[in-house]
Order: C-alpha cells, then sequence, then structure tokens
C-alpha cells in the first residue's frame, strides 16, 4: 500500500511557521496585507474566497475582501485593482477565478503590480517561471504540489514526471516547475492520443483534468508518486462528497506515495498563497530599508 500524503498537516506545519513570521514583521511595524477580490457569487469561488479570508486573519495577516456584483464593469475592476497596488497596507492582491464573461481575464491578471501577485499569474511572473528565474511569483497550486512532492523524493532530478492537464492555473505551471527541478516532463491534456500510456511512464503523475476516477490503477508504475490535484462535487446516496481524479483505492495499490482528496493538496495551496503574501511583504520592507 501506498504512504499517504498528508498535506493537511504540512499546510498546518507551513501555516505556524507563518504565523510566526507574521509576528516578528508585525513587531517591526509591518502587518503583511492580502487583498481578495470576487467578482459575482459563484458558489465555489465564496467557498474559496470566505476560506482563504479566515486562513489570512488565523495567521495574524491584514485580511481586506472585495465581493463585486456579477455586473461590475473591466473598467471598475481595473480601477480597483489600481487603487490596490498604490494601496501600502496590501502586499498580495488575489483576484478569484473564474471572471465573469464579459470581462477579459488577461487584462485584469496584468493590471496587478506583479509585485502583489501572490497567485502568479500576471505575465511577468509567468514568463520568469518558464525560463527558469527563481525571483517570480509561483502559482500557488503548482507549489504546494512540488512541496509535497520533495517531502518524498528529496531530488527530483532526472524523474520523468508526467501532469495531466495544461491550464494555466495548475498544468502548465506544474510542468515547468518540475522542468526546472530536472525532471523530464510530459504533460498530456484531452488532445493526447493515450493519456493511460503516458501515465503508466511516470515516475511522478501529477494530476489536474477535473476528471473524477479518471486515473485508474493500472495507469500507474508501481513506486510511482501520485498527487491528485482534482476537486469534483460529486452527488452520491449520501449527499454531496468531493473526490480527486485518481480512483484512490486501486491506485493507492501501485503507488508509492498518494495525495488524498480532500486533505491533500488543498491545503497546501491555501498555506502557499499565504507564504507567497509574506514574501511580498518581506520585499517590500527590504525594498524599503536600501532606499
Ligand atoms: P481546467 O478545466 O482549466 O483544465 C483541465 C485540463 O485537463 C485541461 O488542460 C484539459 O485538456 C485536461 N483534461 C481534462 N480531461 C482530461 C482527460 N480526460 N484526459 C486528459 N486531460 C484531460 O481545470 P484546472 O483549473 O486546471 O483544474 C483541474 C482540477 O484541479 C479541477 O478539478 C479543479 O477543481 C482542481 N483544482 C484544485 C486546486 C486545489 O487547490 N487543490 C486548485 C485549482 C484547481
Amino acid at each position: 500500500g501506498a504512504v499517504m500524503i498528508n498535506g493537511k498537516a504540512v499546510a498546518e506545519m507551513m501555516t505556524n511557521t507563518i504565523a510566526r513570521e507574521v509576528a516578528t514583521l508585525r513587531a517591526q511595524g509591518i502587518t503583511p496585507g492580502l487583498a481578495v477580490v470576487l467578482v459575482g457569487d459563484d458558489p465555489a469561488s465564496t467557498i474559496y474566497v470566505r476560506s482563504k479570508v479566515r486562513k489570512t486573519e488565523a495567521v495574524g495577516m491584514h485580511s481586506v475582501c472585495h465581493r463585486l456584483p456579477t455586473d461590475t464593469t473591466q473598467q471598475a475592476l481595473l480601477a480597483l485593482i489600481h487603487a490596490l497596488n498604490d494601496d501600502r497596507a496590501i502586499h498580495g492582491i488575489l483576484v478569484q477565478l473564474p471572471l465573469p464573461p464579459h470581462i477579459q481575464r488577461d487584462a485584469v491578471l496584468d493590471a496587478i503590480d506583479p509585485a502583489k501577485d501572490v497567485d502568479g499569474f500576471h505575465i511577468l511572473n509567468v514568463g520568469k517561471l518558464a525560463v527558469g528565474r527563481t525571483d517570480g511569483m509561483i502559482p500557488c497550486t503548482p507549489m504546494g504540489c512540488m512541496l509535497l512532492l520533495r517531502r518524498f523524493l528529496p531530488s527530483l532530478s532526472g524523474r520523468h514526471a508526467v501532469v495531466i492537464g495544461c491550464s494555466n492555473i495548475v498544468g502548465r505551471p506544474m510542468a515547468r516547475l518540475l522542468l526546472n527541478e530536472g525532471c523530464t516532463v510530459v504533460i498530456t491534456h484531452l488532445q493526447t492520443r493515450d493519456v493511460a500510456a503516458e501515465a503508466r511512464q511516470a515516475d511522478i503523475l501529477i494530476v489536474a483534468a477535473g476528471h473524477a476516477g479518471l486515473v485508474r490503477g493500472d495507469w500507474v508504475k508501481p513506486g510511482a508518486v501520485v498527487i491528485d490535484v482534482g476537486i469534483n462535487r460529486i452527488d452520491g446516496t449520501n449527499g454531496p462528497t468531493i473526490v480527486g481524479d485518481v480512483a484512490f483505492d486501486e491506485v493507492a495499490d501501485h503507488a508509492r506515495a498518494i495525495t488524498p482528496v480532500p486533505g491533500g493538496v488543498g491545503p497546501m495551496t491555501i498555506a502557499c498563497l499565504l507564504q507567497n503574501t509574506l514574501r511580498a511583504a518581506s520585499m517590500t520592507t527590504s525594498k524599503d530599508v536600501t532606499l
């Protein structure tokens, strides 16, 4: 049987460390601040935003949440972002995705000050990651996956990594991080001819497709480390439950280690958001010192 990678426990340890570092910064007169912007009332987004706000407050950071109506204009949203860019109490800005269809996502993401872009979706941060520079902001979910992987595989160099899914939020940045750590990386997606055959080659299998139970036991090479990013709501007989993209019991028979859903990657995503916010706040202080 596979070792269960307890993301919840790792995230708690990270969060405790972050809370101590926040206290140190606050003693120096700087309270790290995170602004979360939600446009519309998508139920999943509302839950994620509430959870982010709660965790931000729990580590002693300054937390601001802007909830805007669905019919907010792009111009009004951009004006808010510019105000947050200029707000010295705010070190991190997160615009919850997806945005309503009348708003151009890229225009909004690229309006965020790259130094405050704690989601790492600004094109400058995307570019830095793509060329292997380490001074940008790294997207929270892939960063969380990386931190979990490192606990089981001290060196990723030369490993064969397969990523299922190539979204800008998870799959692509994940593949770039793995490449930057020396993995041989295969990215698979809906047009891939035989995803299972690719997956079977993997020492490291990252699954971010949004398809419940996609990865079966026979897709996994014995001894592989499997990271399940998927969050799928299933309406079962006992009410709704959350499952990943991996058929957990089958895959646990083959894998060396596997993340559960819930309690795996999800908690790590928020911990990494706090980590990025702390980093953004620390960078402003060092800048202030040298000025
Ligand atoms: P997305 O829909 O934007 O992208 C899905 C990707 O998977 C696409 O590239 C698509 O081509 C590929 N794909 C879909 N079905 C496939 C299949 N059958 N075979 C191969 N490739 C397939 O989704 P996303 O935003 O990247 O999120 C993916 C999943 O991860 C979702 O379940 C989402 O809820 C979850 N997620 C979790 C966290 C977290 O914190 N744990 C964060 C973000 C997303």
